[in-house]
């Protein structure tokens, strides 16, 4: 039995609930302050005056994305083109090379060439979208390209070409990927995984391996290309071990804003397009069936007002079983209309706060007419339907401080303005988005809160998140991080 003393213990059940000490036991809160007066402790933790929250949880991530570029060169603080060539030429080592965060400043496929020609050279641009890369990628994909710059799906293809890891590759990369969100308070995350990288069997493994000493509650989406894979290996929807859950069947209605593919109920500026649905309705359907049919879920990535529309016309159409609920990963516009809909869906829906502050006010030039509803957090709160926070790592930097921020401030990085206000979380409904909200897809009711009966996952800062100067959020600020009664991270003093 654990007594965690000399803290503030936010129950997050309500706006002022707090208590100064906690008792734990087999990963479970048993009780607070004078209720466990008389108990007898194995181990007391001093919290140093810190502020206790429930575990933070990152609601739509990538793991094994966001490690893979922990430990990938990084490029993003290097804008120009003779910097870049004497950068690889110091890197390089006779072997495959995969760089990040390059800023396109007029490379080609012959300055990579010049470099090596024997193995791979990728560098994948800033935007996240578009790919440079020499002519041995361009012959192992089999792709032709004059200059070596490639988008979409060439991209992918050429992704797809560079080396496969090893088992060993993939756990360290996991424990990359682990470590730094344990920095960032994060106890828990809902991954889309599984279909990138060496496979579901494989992928699953190195998953339930790594758990077993390193603590973390991952939940883990299917890509739909992945379901029989699932179906074959027979293991439960939902819970694997206390660490490990499989979740909904993961798929894309359709694309992007910045490449003009996300579906639109008004054309992109200047053009009569509307944006691409990434297959048929009647695909799209056939998907959905096949989860129906296996008694599963769907997470449906999605943008576009009207693709947001449709999908929740087709799950209204193709229920999920009684009890369980579908996701929506991304939703950043929305018609009125849409919203009405969902209120009769058992839908959940995963956001992105820092997309707000990254995409605006870029994205509003992109197209014709500024969407009904653009990132409405307030309305779907007052609607009564469910948020979860994330960050889509290695999208945005998993920091839920920083998503918190996002979603109380509604400011844009680019000009520090604010849009659309009448939007703002208040400060306690945008942490919830981190922990009860966040938890809501893995089915167990006793997360989210501090309260009696339920884990032992903690996030702890130094200062009140219900009252610090909100300029705090930005700093580093957390002092522990605790998963299942165990200090996982903790914040070394100098
Ligand atoms: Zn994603």
């Amino acid at each position: 039995m654990k007594l965690w003393t000399n803290g503030f213990f936010h129950t997050m059940e309500d706006q002022t609930t707090v208590y100064t000490q906690m008792a734990t036991q087999d990963g479970i809160i048993i009780g607070f302050d004078d209720e466990i007066k008389e108990l007898a402790f194995d181990e007391i933790i001093d919290m140093n005056q810190g502020h206790v929250y429930p575990g933070f949880v990152d609601a739509h991530l990538h793991l094994l994305g966001y490690g893979q570029k922990l430990l990938r060169p990084n490029f993003s603080h290097l804008k120009k083109k003779n910097q870049i060539i004497k950068e690889i030429k110091k890197i390089y080592s006779d072997a495959p090379l995969f760089v990040e965060g390059y800023f396109e400043c007029g490379l080609t496929k012959d300055d990579l060439n010049a470099i090596s020609n024997e193995h791979p050279i990728l560098l994948r641009h800033n935007d996240y979208h578009s790919l440079t890369v020499n002519d041995f990628v361009l012959t192992q994909a089999k792709i032709k390209s004059l200059s070596g710059v490639l988008t979409e799906d060439e991209a992918q293809k050429a992704i797809d070409s560079f080396p496969k890891y090893t088992k060993e590759k993939i756990q360290e990369i996991l424990i990359e990927s682990i470590q730094s969100l344990h920095q960032y308070g994060i106890t828990g995350g809902h991954s889309d995984d599984l279909y990138y990288f060496n496979g579901f069997d494989e992928t699953v493994f190195v998953f339930e391996k790594t758990l077993e000493t390193l603590p973390f509650r991952a939940h883990l989406l299917m890509h739909h290309l992945t379901l029989n894979d699932f179906i074959k290996s027979k293991r439960p929807f939902l819970d694997q071990n206390k660490y490990l859950q499989l979740g909904a069947v993961k798929m894309f209605y359709d694309g992007t804003l910045s490449s003009k593919t996300a579906w639109m109920k008004k054309p992109y500026k200047n053009t009569d397009e509307f944006g691409l649905k990434v297959q048929t309705d009647q695909q799209f359907v056939k998907m959905i069936k096949k989860a129906r049919k296996h008694h599963l879920p769907v997470a449906v990535h999605v943008i576009g007002d009207q693709a947001t529309e449709d999908v929740c016309q087709l799950l209204e159409k193709y229920p999920v079983d009684e009890g369980l609920h579908d996701r929506l990963i991304h939703t950043p516009w929305l018609a009125k209309s849409t919203i009405d809909l969902m209120k009769k869906l058992p839908i959940s829906l995963d956001i992105q706060p820092q997309f707000l502050s990254s995409d605006l006010p870029w994205a509003l030039q992109y197209l014709s007419e500024t969407p009904e509803l653009c990132f409405p957090w307030k309305t779907l709160k007052e609607n009564g339907i469910n948020q979860a926070g994330s960050s889509d790592a290695p999208v945005e930097i998993p920091n839920p401080l920083l998503g918190i921020y996002a979603a109380i401030e509604r400011k844009s990085d680019h000009d520090g303005k604010t849009y659309f206000e009448s939007e703002k979380l208040n400060r306690f409904d945008a942490i919830s988005l981190y922990t009860i909200n966040a938890n809501y897809s893995t089915q167990h009711l006793n997360r989210g809160y501090l309260k009696s009966g339920y884990i032992a996952d903690l996030s702890v800062f130094t200062y009140d998140l219900l009252t610090t100067d909100i300029e705090n959020y930005k700093k580093d600020i957390v002092e522990m991080t605790v998963v299942d009664e165990q200090i996982v991270y903790r914040k070394q003093f100098v």
